[in-house]
């Protein structure tokens, strides 16, 4: 439990409407599933987050940083510290020339709209990706052969002290689902992209295409945190679920998808833990058939 002095303090930093106690996760995740954190606490600023950062550190009470909840998996018991969410608060899109600066909390396809107003190209990949650009600068978010590794050229990161940085793309040791902000306690402020110039009838043709396949393989229709697990070399894990027989399986409420074996997906009434039994059993299964570890690409928090 967090103290009445820290939760005190937080409202020196932040305006009090913007902290809420015991706020049920499961309203913040695409899953639609998380217990209760003690604290959840919604940041407006930069200079808000260097003052609530440096301050939770020094008093050494547990914090994660929140986007949008879409690759994230939160325990039924939910979580025992203070979640910071940087989302629509935090979500300014500024474009100039071929360059966009959005604020971490900004959502991908809001970015991915202003590019294509501009007629910049770049961005179409992101436009069905639900997460916000700090959460998809961390993962290294991609689809269809374009990734944030591609466009990002400087990330404003605040660390534990406070204190604030700027890394540019090499820094950032972009790989496959990965970025260095998720070895470092780091937290996205701002990222800058280099776009060039398109054609805008060609730019909207092709977020319209992407969008379409999206809607036409994925359980859109379902609370999920989109692919469950990574690609792992040389094969699909769809393709590997599926050829284990795995579609439609289910525990509780948690399901792999029938429309896309990759996607687990919430039913209705999922638990976290009957999310985790159907990734062991989905990783069991894999495993003893063709020899593949599956790596799940969600957080667990
Ligand atoms: C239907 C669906 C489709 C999807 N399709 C794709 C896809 O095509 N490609 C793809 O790559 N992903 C996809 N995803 C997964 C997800 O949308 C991306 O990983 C996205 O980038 C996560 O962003 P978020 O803001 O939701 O991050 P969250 O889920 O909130 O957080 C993810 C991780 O990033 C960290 N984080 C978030 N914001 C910050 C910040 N500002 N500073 C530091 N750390 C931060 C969190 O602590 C956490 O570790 C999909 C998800 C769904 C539900």
């Amino acid at each position: 439990m967090i103290s009445a002095a820290v939760i005190e303090a937080l409202k020196g930093y932040v305006p009090e409407e913007n902290i809420s106690l015991q706020e049920k996760m499961a309203g913040h995740t695409t899953f639609r599933i998380g217990g209760p954190a003690d604290c959840f606490l919604q940041l407006e600023s930069e200079e808000q987050l260097r003052k609530v950062q440096k301050y939770l550190n020094l008093v050494e009470e547990p914090y994660f940083i929140l986007g949008n909840g879409s690759n994230l998996l939160v325990s039924d018991r939910g979580y025992q510290g203070i979640i910071l969410q940087i989302g629509q608060k935090m979500s300014r899109i500024q474009v100039s020339g071929n360059t966009i600066i959005a604020q971490a909390g900004a959502p991908l396809s809001q970015v991915s709209k202003a590019a294509y107003e501009h007629g910049l190209s770049g961005m179409e990949f992101a436009a069905g990706i639900p997460g916000t650009v700090g959460g998809g600068v961390v993962m290294n978010a991609g689809a269809y052969g374009g990734e944030m590794s591609q466009v990002v050229t400087m990330v404003r990161v605040v660390d534990k002290n406070g204190e604030i940085m700027e890394l540019d793309n090499s820094t950032m040791e972009f790989d496959y689902r990965y970025s260095a902000i998720k070895k470092y306690p780091f937290t996205v402020t701002e990222v800058t992209m280099k776009l060039t110039e398109g054609n805008k009838e060609e730019i909207r043709a092709r977020i319209k295409e992407l969008v379409a396949k999206r809607r036409e393989k994925q359980p859109l229709d379902y609370p999920s945190a989109g692919s469950t697990f990574k690609r792992p070399e040389g094969h699909f894990a769809g393709k590997l679920i599926m050829d284990a027989g795995m579609r439609g399986f289910q525990i509780g409420g948690a399901r792999v998808s029938d429309k896309h074996c990759g996607f687990i997906v919430n039913t209705g009434n999922a638990t976290a833990e009957d999310v985790k039994d159907v990734i062991a059993e989905v990783q069991d299964r894999v495993k003893e058939l063709f020899r593949v570890e599956l790596e799940p690409e969600i957080i667990f928090l």
